[in-house]
Order: structure tokens, then C-alpha cells, then sequence
């Protein structure tokens, strides 16, 4: 990626919102960077990494987020700039450290970037991580735009270091992922020298040792900090009006949202009744700034995603200047103008704003949704959430969903994050059964498997994969084994992070730069830690099955290691095994009493129904080759031929 490295000053070059954070970071002559992938962050992490030979950082995937945000922090102790990116649930699993990093304070420029998933498009949630600004007492920043998303990232730095604390800037996926076109600044030639000074009188936060005791004290201070950037926020140019000197309505809004304001206002034609305040500091909020504004009208719009956070402090402050402002009447999300879930758009924008104005706006109504809907179900085939052709999990949940069938107890799989949490749906034969945050699968069945003396006699199993394991898995497997907790951990190891895009995880023999790192063994590990642990192919479908009835006979915590690479890997991607054929002679469809198991039940994409032969087909162009399906087939009519490679 040639353009966030292009010394060029002033040019203009087309680039999506990380790759404009990244550009700002190096603007800022950033050192060190660490996250933990997750989209729709994880290509602040990934470009950095291209570019850090040549620009002299150093760039990691951290085992967790609260590990990337201490390695940033012990940059910034040293006094270098330092740049941490994370998704909305990556805040709250580094959010213990933040506390504490809140309260100590930091030295060089240290960012937190979280990259919020409103409408959960890659997500699990749609939780927000502004509310950790608020609660840890941090500065927040929203880019609105592209260009900002760059000129904020470089301003963030300097902020930080004027505060002497973390500042977050939050980004969303319509920010992260879409892109715009950035005008270039200088990048420096910013060679420091990292120490660590800390023979410093106690209370010196530049050359004391670091700490957030004693607590009232740095509490106190921290405070102080946070006065000083509202006093900053009240000139920060990232807050901007544009609109009439005295409009009917008043729209607040910052973020991503700001386009879909702006384009809303221009839809209706309201430029000359509606004001548009768009902030960038979106917490503390500048009071003088915001009075100035509130002032203008009576009626007030707040506009953003997903929760009423930004609606909610505007509400305080204009209570707090009633008196010099008057009475304002509200809307947003709490009176239901704006919906409290989900993405926006400019079209629910404009019909939020079309209501209040009474403005004419033929935005997509019910019937035509209706029909939109209709034909999008009759035109588009038929296409469910699914498991790659090849990929390995669809033959682990295979093997699992079969021996739960055998065992007969009403066992259950308690799941986790990533590609496998499909096992939840027919992809994965519905074989999940509860998923919530990455390493909570094996948590869970510590409790339930505590809970005999109650009464339950279910057999747990637990699925996390290998980037899970290290991320969050290893508490919970000490946890299993210390109490004893009669459960499965089955570990879907396909060599990579493969859901946010192969990143290396400390299970594999690279970092972050593509460089020789130390492997580490996660059977090792875990027999170490005193689990029993058994390693197969999960393509062998028998042997798999009959090992997890085997375990889930015995006492204890055990650990099956389903070891295949990822289909999309790119060690495997366009590599078959076996050339697979149909053998129609053999292949009997429907009369041949299967019930057409591997194109209903299976479902691989590899594999089609051909309605006019009545026969089952295999899709030579999307097969991966795996040779999994060869053994679902009961009539022997799926052939693997001679192993291939392509
Ligand atoms: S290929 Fe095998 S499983 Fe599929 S329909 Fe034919 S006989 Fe049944
Ligand atoms: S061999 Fe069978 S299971 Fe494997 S990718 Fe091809 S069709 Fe799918």
C-alpha cells in the first residue's frame, strides 16, 4: 500500500477510514502499535505492518486487547507515540487495564482506536465503546468524515500527550471500511530514543513510577485533565456548524452519521431551516461551544449510533443552561424519531427529519419495502449463513452433532467466537447451543458442569478455535482444570485467525511482520496444565466421532485438538486433495432412502442437486476437494479419485 507511506504533502489520494487512522498515526510519527483482530478494525494493525520496516515501528497482534493496549502503554511510558485498535468487544476485555491506565496517566501519545459495529454486521453485539469514555473518564474523539478520520488520528497524539492521558477515538464500520479522499500531510522524520524514567519523586507522572495509586490523588488529577480538554474542545476545529443563522431545528450528530445528516437535510431541501452541528469531541462536551449553538432554536435533533449516548449529554447540558437557553423540546432516539438499534441511513435520517419538519419525503414506505422484500426473496437464490466448501468445521460439527446423537444424554455444545459460531445454525447441524464472548464457551461448561448436585446430568462440550484458545480459552481451561469440571474442550485448530483474515496468533511460527516467531504448542500447554489432550483430523469423520463418545464417557476435563488447515488459508486455497466425482449409477437421490443427505443435511456448496437427472453433482469449480462428503454418503456414490493438486 505505496499511498500511506507517499512523503507527498498536499496531494489528495483515495483511502478507506483505516487506512486513513493509519496515515494520521504515522503523520503523528507513531512507534508502536498493538491490537487484536476483529473487524471492523483489524486493517489498522495489518497496514501498519507494511509499512513499519520502512517507517522503524513496531507493529503486533497481541494475544487479547488488554495485552495490545499494554504493550502501547509501555511504549508510551517510555515516551514514545504509541496506537492501539481494537472492536467494540475488544474494549471491554482491555477495559480492566484502562481503568487503571486512566488513572496513572501515560507520557508519550497514546491512542486508542475502537472501531464500533453498529447494526453488528461482523459482529456478535452491537455494544458501544463510548460509554467507556465516559465511565473511565477519558477524552473521546469521532471523526465525521475521511479526511478528519486522518487530521483526528494526528491530533489525538498530540492531545494525549497535552493531557498526559489516553484519548480514544472511535470509529465505526460505514467509517472504518468505506473510503474517501484524504489530503496528505507531512510525515516526520521522528527518530526518539525510548526511556523509561522512573527514579522520579513519586507524584511525577514524567519520571515517577507509573501507577494509579495513590488513588484519590491521580483520580483528582485525572479529572483535571479531563477539564482541560473540554476547555481544548471548546476551539477544537472538528466541531463545526454549517446552516442558517437561526434555524427551525437544531441536528446534532458526529461520526458517520454526518453524511447521512447532510445528505438528509439536501434530500428534503431544508438547508435554509436546518442547522447542522456536527462534533468531533464527543466527550466531555465544550459547554460555551455547545451554549452558543443550543441557543439557536428550540428544537433539537440528536442523531447518532446506536444508543443514546451523545442525546443523552446534550440533554444535561441544556438542562444545566435552561436558564440562559430556555426550554428545548428533544428528539432522537429515546421519543423513537431515530431508531435505538441498528445502522442508519440517510433514508431513516430524513424520515426522522421529514416527521418534525413536516416536509414531504418520499422515503421507502412499508409497500414498497414489502415488494422489495418479495422480489429479493423470488429473484436472488437461495443462499444460507454456511461454512465454505472444504472448511474444516463443517466436518468437526459433523462428527459432533453424531456423537451427541449416539451419547443420548441431551448433551450440548457451548460455543464461542469465530467462523465456528455457524455451528449454531444448520451449517454446523445446530450443534451450538450457547455463544456469547470469545473464551466464554469453556466458562460455561465450567458451570455447568458443576452442577450435578443439582440434578444435571448433561454432558457438556466446548468449541473455541486457536486464536480463541490464547485470546481468552486459557483462564477458563485453568479454571476447568483446578475445579475438576467434567466437560470436552474441542479446539478447532485451522492454523490462523481465520474469521478477521489469516492474522497470525502465538500458535503459529510468524508475527505481525511475517517474520520467524516462537511457536507455542497448544496441546503442550494444555497437557502441562493437566488436561487430558488427544489430537485428530476432524476430515476423518469415524475416527473423530468415536473419539469425542470415547471422551465424553470419561471423568474430567479433556481435550480434543480437531487439527486441519483453513480451507481459505492461503498454505491451501486452490490446492484439492482429491478430485471427487459422482457415481450416478450408484447415486439413487431421493428413492435410495438417504433423503438426499449430503446436499439437505450436509450441505456442502461443493455439492448440487441436479433436479433433472435427480442425481446429486459435485460443483468443480467451488470443490475444495476435502473428501469429506465420500463418507457421509451411505451409498457409496461420492468417489474420491486420484489426489490432485491444482
Ligand atoms: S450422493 Fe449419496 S448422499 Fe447424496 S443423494 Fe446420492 S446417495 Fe444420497
Ligand atoms: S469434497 Fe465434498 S465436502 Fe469437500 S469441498 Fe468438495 S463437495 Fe464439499
Amino acid at each position: 500500500m505505496p499511498k500511506l507511506n507517499e512523503d507527498k504533502e498536499g496531494i489528495r489520494v483515495l483511502m478507506m477510514g483505516n487506512e486513513a487512522i493509519v496515515r494520521g498515526a504515522l503523520e503523528a510519527g507513531v512507534n508502536v502499535a498493538a491490537g487484536y483482530p476483529g473487524t471492523p478494525s483489524s486493517e489498522i494493525i495489518e497496514n501498519l505492518s507494511k509499512v513499519a520496516q520502512e517507517r522503524h515501528l513496531y507493529v503486533e497482534w497481541s494475544t487479547n486487547e488488554k495485552i495490545s493496549l499494554e504493550v502501547a502503554a509501555a511504549a508510551s511510558f517510555a515516551g514514545l507515540r504509541a496506537i492501539c485498535p481494537m472492536k467494540q468487544n475488544g474494549v471491554n476485555v482491555a477495559s480492566d487495564f484502562l481503568l487503571h491506565l486512566a488513572g496513572s496517566g501515560t507520557r508519550g501519545g497514546l491512542v486508542l482506536v475502537t472501531c464500533d459495529d453498529p447494526g453488528a454486521l461482523s459482529s456478535a453485539n452491537e455494544g458501544e465503546s463510548r460509554h467507556f469514555a465516559r465511565m473511565i473518564e477519558i477524552p473521546l474523539l469521532e471523526p465525521g468524515d475521511f479526511q478528519e478520520a486522518k487530521d483526528m488520528t494526528k491530533w489525538a497524539f498530540e492531545l494525549s500527550e497535552e493531557l498526559k492521558n489516553v484519548v480514544m477515538l472511535r470509529s465505526v464500520t460505514r467509517m472504518s471500511h468505506a473510503s474517501g479522499m484524504v489530503r496528505l500531510g507531512k510525515l516526520p522524520e521522528r527518530m526518539v530514543k525510548a526511556e523509561f524514567k522512573c527514579r522520579g519523586p513519586l507524584l511525577d507522572q514524567e519520571t515517577g513510577p507509573v501507577s494509579s495509586m495513590p488513588v484519590v490523588y491521580h483520580h483528582t488529577l485525572q479529572q483535571e485533565k479531563l477539564r482541560r480538554a473540554r476547555e481544548l474542545f471548546e476551539e477544537s476545529p472538528f466541531n463545526t456548524y454549517e446552516g442558517p443563522e437561526k434555524p427551525e431545528l437544531l441536528v446534532i450528530t458526529g461520526s458517520a452519521c454526518t453524511l447521512y445528516c447532510r445528505e438528509a437535510i439536501h434530500l428534503l431541501g431544508l438547508k435554509d431551516r436546518v442547522g447542522l452541528l456536527k462534533l468531533g469531541t464527543t466527550w466531555p462536551l465544550p459547554p460555551k461551544f455547545m451554549k452558543k449553538y443550543l441557543a439557536l432554536t428550540e428544537k433539537i435533533l440528536i442523531v447518532e449510533e446506536v444508543i443514546p449516548f451523545l442525546e443523552d449529554s446534550v440533554k444535561i447540558l441544556a438542562a444545566e443552561q435552561a436558564a440562559e437557553i430556555g426550554i428545548k423540546t428533544f428528539y432522537g432516539k429515546n421519543d423513537g424519531t431515530i431508531p435505538m438499534v441498528g445502522e442508519l441511513n440517510p433514508d431513516l435520517v430524513a424520515a426522522g427529519l421529514s416527521k418534525i419538519m413536516g416536509a414531504p419525503y418520499a422515503s421507502m414506505d412499508g409497500e414498497y419495502a414489502k415488494e422489495a422484500q418479495e422480489a429479493a426473496g423470488a429473484l436472488a437464490p437461495e443462499r444460507d449463513l454456511t461454512f465454505c466448501p472444504g472448511c474444516p468445521h463443517r466436518a468437526s460439527f459433523w462428527s459432533i452433532h453424531k456423537a451427541l446423537q449416539l451419547d443420548n444424554r441431551k448433551g450440548f455444545v457451548c460455543g464461542d467466537i469465530g467462523c465456528y459460531s455457524l455451528g449454531a445454525r444448520p451449517a454446523g447441524f445446530s450443534t451450538v447451543k450457547i455463544a456469547h464472548a470469545m473464551g466464554s464457551g469453556l466458562g460455561l461448561a465450567c458451570g455447568f458442569g458443576k452442577l450435578e448436585a443439582f440434578g444435571m446430568d448433561q454432558p457438556t462440550l466446548t468449541v473455541c478455535g486457536d486464536s480463541t484458545f490464547f485470546h481468552a480459552a486459557l483462564p477458563a481451561l485453568v479454571n476447568a482444570v483446578h475445579h475438576e469440571a467434567n466437560t470436552t474442550l474441542i479446539i478447532l485448530d485451522n492454523s490462523g485467525t481465520a474469521m478477521t483474515g489469516f492474522q497470525p496468533h502465538p500458535g503459529l511460527p510468524i508475527n505481525a511482520l511475517g517474520q520467524a516467531a516462537p511457536q507455542i504448542d497448544i496441546a503442550k500447554v494444555c497437557e502441562a496444565m493437566g488436561a487430558k489432550v488427544v489430537i485428530r483430523d476432524p476430515f476423518e469423520l469415524e475416527e473423530t466421532r468415536a473419539t469425542i463418545n470415547a471422551l465424553l464417557e470419561e471423568e474430567g476435563i479433556k481435550v480434543l485438538i480437531l487439527r486441519q488447515i483453513c480451507a481459505l488459508s492461503p498454505e491451501k486455497k486452490g490446492k484439492k486433495s482429491h478430485t471427487m466425482r459422482i457415481d450416478e449409477s450408484r447415486c439413487l437421490g431421493e428413492e435410495c432412502g438417504c433423503n438426499r443427505l449430503c446436499t439437505r443435511v450436509f450441505r456442502c456448496p461443493g455439492l448440487i442437486w441436479d433436479k433433472e437427472k435427480k442425481k446429486s453433482r459435485i460443483d468443480e469449480v467451488i470443490c475444495a476437494g476435502c473428501g469429506v462428503c465420500a463418507d457421509i454418503c451411505t451409498s457409496g456414490a461420492i468417489r474420491r479419485e486420484e489426489p490432485v493438486s491444482v
